[in-house]
């Protein structure tokens, strides 16, 4: 770590451990840009994982949204996870935002995490409101003829839909209350790797500094809040949260 970075972790520690109400939103993925997800599932992911095709057609959707879902849930939590999960365990942290839906935070350890978009670890049938598991949803999906998960309830067998957001239809709006009041709540507001492009979220930071919070930012990219913020970190936020809960919160692992 250079100098500078060196330094700047060094005041995010002071301002994450000087506050009463420290709340963090995290990305779609820690250490990466949030647009990285539809990238690495080509261009036309959006195109096709979206309100409009799953009501069209629900074969051609979940032909493409179970792959995603299946290596989401495959994935395991990284050090950064744990240090967050370790620093909301030790009382510095006392909110948690995600825009995250590979549920990495609570598989880390998180006692509690905001999903604004829930998550991919399950489907849902809109008719009577039962939920399955991925396993179950994939495999129904393996059994049916056009590859659509159907409920078994009953006589139901109304196609099922994914229970996290998918794209074109509005955030899970309890989600999003709890994520403004935290936001309006806090004295301190972390934001972790994310562009903060996409509307409401986009909006978030402005919350806090409305309310004389302050903002702290780490990314590789940069932000319309860079300007007010108390403190921006260039840099992907992995290697900055980790060195932050090495000194708030260590690891009783590590010595
Ligand atoms: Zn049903």
């Amino acid at each position: 770590m250079d100098e500078l970075l060196q330094k700047d972790v060094a005041r995010l520690t002071e301002l994450m451990g000087g506050a009463e109400r420290c709340v963090v939103l995290t990305g779609v993925r820690l250490g990466a840009i949030e647009e990285t997800e539809a990238k690495a599932a080509g261009s036309s992911w959006s195109d096709v994982v979206s309100l409009e095709v799953l009501t069209a057609e629900p074969a051609r959707f979940w032909e493409q949204w179970l792959p995603l879902a299946i290596e989401s849930a495959s994935r395991a939590p990284r050090a950064e996870h744990g240090a967050i999960a370790r620093l909301q365990t030790a009382g510095v942290i006392k909110g948690l935002i995600t825009q995250a839906v590979d549920d990495l935070h609570r598989k880390a350890g998180s006692p509690e995490v905001v999903e604004v978009h829930a998550n991919v670890m399950s489907g849902r049938c809109d008719r009577c409101r039962d939920v399955y598991s991925l396993s179950e949803v994939v495999a129904l999906a393996g059994a049916a003829d056009d590859g659509v998960p159907r409920c078994t309830r009953d006589e139901c067998g109304y196609p099922l839909r994914p229970t996290g957001t998918v794209w074109g239809e509005p955030l899970v709006e309890s989600a999003i209350i709890k994520a403004w009041d935290l936001a309006a709540w806090c004295d301190l507001f972390v934001v972790l790797d994310t562009q903060l492009r996409t509307d409401p979220m986009a909006m978030l930071p402005s919350v806090p500094l409305k309310h004389s919070g302050r903002v702290a930012l780490v990314g590789s990219t940069p932000t319309q809040y860079d300007r007010y913020a108390e403190l921006v970190i260039r840099w992907p936020s992995p290697e900055v949260i980790t060195a932050v809960a090495h000194q708030l919160a260590p690891s009783p692992l590590a010595k």
